[in-house]
């Protein structure tokens, strides 16, 4: 305050000093007026100053100044300086980061809320082939147009990455995941996981022939083994067990054999060829008569159909997959146990469910329970002759219908196994 109060001050004095000496000389308005002058004029040269200072130097110094220029010519330099520091450190974090993303062996794009490429490292460039000069500002899809990149990018869903081959090199894999942050912006990133890939092909291939070579020797077994049993009752009784026992084993194997040789196809091939509409009274009424064959007659076995609506997939995966729940159900409930077949179109999707009264499963393994050979009671599992691969089939059959299990089970209240359709799938005519 005391600073302003010089201002007024000095513009008094001047304005009295004109005053006084207009007076003496009898022209007081004029001598006013020139006070004022004064005063104006030593304003507008500290205005000048600050203009000048601003627009020419303003990293330098200040000019010096007294009052109130000289608070407000501080004042100004000090928040210049505060914000110099303040854009310094900024810079220095933006150059971290982007050295940091730069180190990185994973792409990593980042996109604007249209989707267009603002900055990106240069492994993008490496695995994705972007061009500094020529792609910045260009629509993602303008450069990976995939049609799957393409729906992923849309959807909006990422919560599971993405697989695709690299756009410059049809032998590079990569996986991509898209996060959304800040105003609708998206970071990309891709890794390359050809190695993995290509593991992972080696250990399918692997099993696949694996199972294909011993298809041939266990049918010849097997053949044998019939042949045999036939004279059995011209054997001790010790052989005659042994070679019960031995084609037991044999046929389990067999078992073995073709759901493993079933789920390598599930997992190599694409799938798709053989879609159709279904009609599912047939396919559920079929599966019913194979499970009560299995059941003989000790299970109450039960077919439930809202509406006919035909779902569109492959015959023979969802026979598979409706059959493996089905028999799981009649290996493992008591006997005189009810058991449903249940198929529900709505508006939403189709569920297409199997539900027994039995023991149920205790909640603790339902997370694992799709794993291969995943057994909740070990020792029971193998004398009822599941191969340990049904539940694992039942899920990949469904991956490949753009479906999903759902298992609902308490202990004591038995167990409910829902394959979820999207509406999509379904159709209102049968082939
Ligand atoms: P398995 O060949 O052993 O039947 P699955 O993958 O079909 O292999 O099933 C995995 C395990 O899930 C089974 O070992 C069994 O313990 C349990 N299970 C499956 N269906 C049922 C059911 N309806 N009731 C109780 N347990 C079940």
């Amino acid at each position: 305050m005391g600073l302003w109060k010089r201002e007024v001050w000095r513009l008094l004095l001047l304005a009295a000093g004109g005053l006084l000496v207009g007076w003496i000389v009898s022209y007081a308005g004029l001598g006013l007026a020139i006070g004022l002058a004064a005063c104006l004029v030593f304003h507008l040269q500290r205005l000048y100053r600050l203009h000048r200072w601003l627009t020419l130097t303003p990293q330098a110094e200040p000019p010096a100044a007294t009052g109130v220029w000289g608070e407000l010519f501080d004042r100004l330099y000090r928040y210049q300086k505060g914000q110099r520091h303040t854009q310094e450190r900024l810079l220095g974090i933006i150059k971290r980061i982007q050295e940091s993303s730069e180190a990185m062996r994973d792409s990593v794009v980042m996109l604007d809320r249209h989707g267009d490429m603002e900055w990106w490292n240069s492994a993008a460039e490496r695995m994705l082939g972007l061009r500094t000069s020529h792609d910045r500002g260009h629509h993602i899809t303008n450069l990976l147009r995939d049609p799957r990149f393409i729906d992923y990018f849309h959807t909006r869903d990422y919560r599971e990455p993405l697989t695709l081959r690299s756009p410059i090199d049809e032998q590079m894999v990569l996986q991509f995941q898209i996060t959304l942050y800040g105003d609708d912006e998206r970071l990309l990133m891709a890794r390359d996981i050809t190695r993995l890939h290509r593991l992972e092909e080696m250990r399918r291939d692997f099993v696949a022939n694996v199972s294909h070579e011993l298809r041939t020797p266990l049918t010849v077994l097997a053949g044998y083994l019939e042949t045999y049993d036939t004279y059995a009752d011209q054997l001790p009784p010790r052989f005659a067990r042994g070679l019960h026992q031995m084609q037991e084993q044999t046929h389990r194997m067999q078992n073995l054999v073709s759901d493993l040789l079933l789920l390598s196809r599930l997992e190599i091939d694409r799938g798709g060829e053989d879609h159709a509409p279904l009609a599912m009274a047939t396919l559920l009424e079929s599966v019913q008569r194979d499970a009560a064959a299995l059941s003989a007659g000790r299970h109450t076995i039960e077919v439930e159909l809202v509406e006919p609506r035909a779902l569109l997939g492959s015959e023979q995966e969802i026979r598979s997959a409706l059959s493996n729940l089905a028999f799981n159900a009649v290996r493992y409930t008591p006997e005189g146990s009810r058991i449903v077949l249940r198929w529900v179109p709505g508006r939403d999707g189709a569920n297409l469910e199997v539900e027994d009264n039995g023991k149920g499963i205790d909640p603790m393994h339902l997370p694992r329970l799709t794993e291969r050979f995943y057994r909740v009671d070990k020792g029971r599992s193998a004398a009822t002759g599941g191969t340990g691969l049904g539940l694992a089939i039942v899920k990949h059959v469904l991956l490949r219908h753009d479906a999903r299990l759902e298992i609902d089970s308490h202990p004591g209240q038995g167990a409910r196994f829902s394959c979820l359709f999207p509406a999509e799938r379904l159709r209102s005519e049968t082939a």
